[in-house]
């Protein structure tokens, strides 16, 4: 097999130019290729001298992963399944979502997950390996609205902070002058919350945050997340307190609404308590029905009212669209279906 040149920084294309007695500078003009001309092979390098490109295709390659299925919603949104190390078997999801003039994407950064989390398609699949920097950026690179997308979250299949080197690489690619060159503004990145790992993102980059809450008792966190156990929502908040989410970094918090479960005044009022004095803003999900789950979702009137009431307790909070419903909307059920295929 190939190594894959997508996913390199500048510094390590250079060592592998020079490895293959090429000028330092080839190692930039590879990078330059792939990242800011999106060059998907190593022949349309053309300022690389043809004995150049004939010699670094013996052994490398510019390895975009291409999709294995691309599904459209009627509202525009579209669901693309990216194969693993090359095995469509194990495939991951990336999403593209329009909205007026920005076109965001959510990607995946593992197949399946270690985290369990008991209402998730892609917790259920159990975990099936991190992916790899190159499989990651291959999602931006390769959907058709490469060259239009306005922001990323790293909402889809995984726990980004479970693959926080790989992860970082990738925001590195995104941000740097020599990459995407996108603001962190751009970019997202949805976690339940790895204790360790998130100090280091929070440390390391200027992108936005959004935890994985669900719920504000611990008691009944647990019962669907058992990440609570390991790190709890106190820890989690006490945290993310001590960094400044007041000006250009935003903080949210994920609720998926469940009815009867997470959506009763008590919980709005302790949800309240939780992030008092925390300028955030908390994201009400639609739930979307997945088998052999015990609870539903919250219906319209349901949503509003504990939107409503959380906003009347002082809690910035809205309703997420719901989108691409008619093209498996729940996060890891497209790719649940490939993989029974
Ligand atoms: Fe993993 Fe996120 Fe699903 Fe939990 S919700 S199992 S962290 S992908």
């Amino acid at each position: 097999m190939k190594i894959r040149l997508c996913g390199k920084t500048p510094d390590e294309l250079v060592s592998i130019a020079v490895s293959e007695g090429l000028p330092a500078f080839a190692g930039r003009q590879i990078g330059e290729w792939i990242y800011h001309k999106r060059a998907s092979s190593l022949d349309a390098m053309t300022n690389l001298s043809k004995a150049a490109r004939e010699k670094l295709s013996e052994k490398y390659e510019v390895g975009i992963a291409m999709p294995v299925d691309v599904r459209t919603s009627s509202d525009g949104t579209r669901k693309y399944l990216f194969p693993v190390d090359g095995d469509p078997s194990n495939a991951v999801e990336a999403v593209m979502i329009p909205d007026g003039d920005r076109k965001t994407l959510c990607v995946s950064s593992q197949a399946g997950c270690k985290m369990g989390c008991k209402f998730c398609m892609t917790g259920r699949q159990g975990f099936h390996g991190s992916l790899s920097v190159a499989d990651i950026i291959s999602q931006f690179l390769a959907v058709d609205e490469a060259e239009e997308l306005t922001g990323t979250v790293f909402m889809g299949m995984g726990e980004p902070l479970d693959n926080w080197e790989n992860v970082k690489k990738t925001l590195e690619i995104l941000t740097a002058p020599w990459g995407f060159a996108w603001s962190p503004k751009r970019i997202t990145l949805s976690t339940i919350g790895v204790l360790p790992r998130l100090k280091e993102f929070l440390d390391q980059s200027k992108c936005h945050l959004a935890v994985s809450l669900h719920n504000p008792y611990p008691v009944e966190r647990v019962e669907m997340m058992p990440v609570e156990k390991a790190f709890p929502t106190r820890e989690i908040l006490d945290l993310i307190r001590k960094y400044d989410f007041t000006g250009q970094r935003r903080v949210s918090f994920e609720y998926t609404v469940f009815k009867g479960w997470n959506d009763t005044p008590a919980h709005a009022k302790e949800l309240s308590k939780l992030l008092r004095g925390l300028e955030c803003r908390v994201n009400l999900i639609r739930f979307h029905k997945i088998p052999d789950f015990p609870y539903s979702p919250a219906s319209e009137a349901e949503m509003t009212a504990f939107r409503d009431r959380l906003n009347a307790l002082g809690v910035m909070a809205t309703i997420r669209a719901s989108r691409g419903e008619d093209i498996y909307a729940a996060c890891g059920l497209l790719a649940g279906k490939h993989k029974e295929k």
